[in-house]
């Protein structure tokens, strides 16, 4: 008999969440069961539940910012033991052996890597993610929480964490560089702490100066409007990396214009429209545009270490499973500070 859990579903398009339960795999000899205690709300939780990005697979459970207690393991697991603190993040399975996947970049697997939700696993079933009490996976997919950081405010590392660290990091963010990051949401709160840490001088560029104090308390050196007119004259030339968390259109070439010789503006903001930008903008002074996705688990692993020896977190907002359908549009409007996290306690029925 599978395991049956309960879960927040959603059952078309944009509808409103409702309790349920899903069917979790028998926990074979390489996964772990995990209890989850707490999910993050990712803004791809609401593109991929309003069917914003294309076709999305019915009924949903999204949830790819996970954290919990492992409950049960499987024979052949080395990893992890009964109460271990551990995470998923937005993938549970990849093919192990394309040339992505064998330098550790899993996020990039050649076959497609197996989403956390919205996805189907390699033998044909959907996935189910983080909204719900329990969750079994690889142990291979399986991060380590550290001990010093609180399993709620971790729960968003597992991506808006990753998404920000590994550019930072694959971009040389450290001492020296001026960095900027647009949008001060749950990923841009996260870049502006990282990148901090790493050394880099941290710029953000958000609409308003509404966020400013949170945003210089966090890391933030500088903090501008981008509503002001003024602010891109004023920034001409001078970054080495930006990085666009904005889930909507960007004016790509006046943040072109902010960029220094040989600088680069890396999106992992995902809007659903086709970004333009003029190709002088980038000849100008060798600039480069380009993206990048997640990160992979060794390197997850990492910026949780990172994060823990830093003392870095999510700044969370805790909400219940009823609050869940709200948040989205709340999260939509910019009403949060900065990540909604769900307790999945919450999420059983009455
Ligand atoms: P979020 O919390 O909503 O933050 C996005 C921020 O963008 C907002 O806080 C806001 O910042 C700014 N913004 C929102 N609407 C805007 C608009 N119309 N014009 C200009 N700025 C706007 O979302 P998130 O969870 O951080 O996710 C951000 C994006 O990254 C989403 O598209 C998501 O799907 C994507 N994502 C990508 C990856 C990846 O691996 N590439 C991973 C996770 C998420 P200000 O109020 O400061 O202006
Ligand atoms: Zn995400
Ligand atoms: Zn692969």
């Amino acid at each position: 008999m599978p395991l049956s859990t309960p879960a927040l579903l959603v059952h078309s398009a944009g509808q409103a969440f409702e309790r349920g339960t899903v069917d979790r795999r028998d926990v074979g000899p390489s996964d772990v069961l995990i209890d989850i205690a707490f999910a993050g709300i990712c803004h791809s939780d609401i593109h991929q539940a309003r069917e914003e990005w294309g076709r999305a697979i019915f009924p949903m459970v999204p949830g790819h910012e996970i954290a919990g207690i492992v409950r049960e393991v499987g024979s052949g697991v080395t990893k992890y033991a009964v109460g271990d603190r551990v995470g998923i993040g937005c993938f549970v399975d990849s093919c192990r052996e394309c040339e992505n996947c064998l330098a550790g970049e899993e996020q990039f697997c050649l076959r497609g890597n197996v989403a956390t939700y919205n996805g189907r696993a390699y033998d044909g079933t959907d996935t189910y993610g983080g909204y719900s009490t329990q969750i079994v996976a690889d142990e291979n997919y399986v991060l380590r929480i550290p001990d010093g950081i609180p399993l709620d405010a971790a729960a968003p590392l597992l991506c808006a964490g990753i998404t920000t660290y590994s550019p930072l990091r694959h971009w040389g963010a450290g001492p020296g560089k001026r960095v900027a990051v647009i949008g001060m949401g749950g990923l841009g709160h996260m870049g502006v702490q990282i990148a901090h840490a790493m050394g880099a001088h941290v710029t953000v560029l958000s609409r308003t100066l509404a966020k400013e104090a949170e945003g210089r308390a966090l890391g933030a050196d500088e903090y501008h409007a981008t509503e002001d007119p003024a602010t891109f004259k004023s920034l001409r030339n001078r970054f080495d990396l930006i990085i666009n968390t904005v889930s909507a259109d960007i004016p790509v070439d006046r943040y072109l214009s902010t960029l220094r010789l040989d600088g680069a503006l890396v999106f992992v903001g995902l809007p659903e429209n086709p970004q333009t930008f003029r190709v002088f903008s980038l000849t100008g002074a060798r600039r480069a545009i380009a993206g990048s996705n997640i990160g992979g688990i060794r390197e997850t692993q990492e910026m949780l270490d990172f994060c823990a020896e830093h003392g870095i977190a999510s700044v969370i907002e805790t909400i219940g499973a009823d609050d869940v359908t709200d948040a989205y549009d709340r999260v939509v409007r910019g009403d949060v500070r900065y990540r909604f996290v769900i307790d999945t306690a919450t999420i059983p029925g009455a």
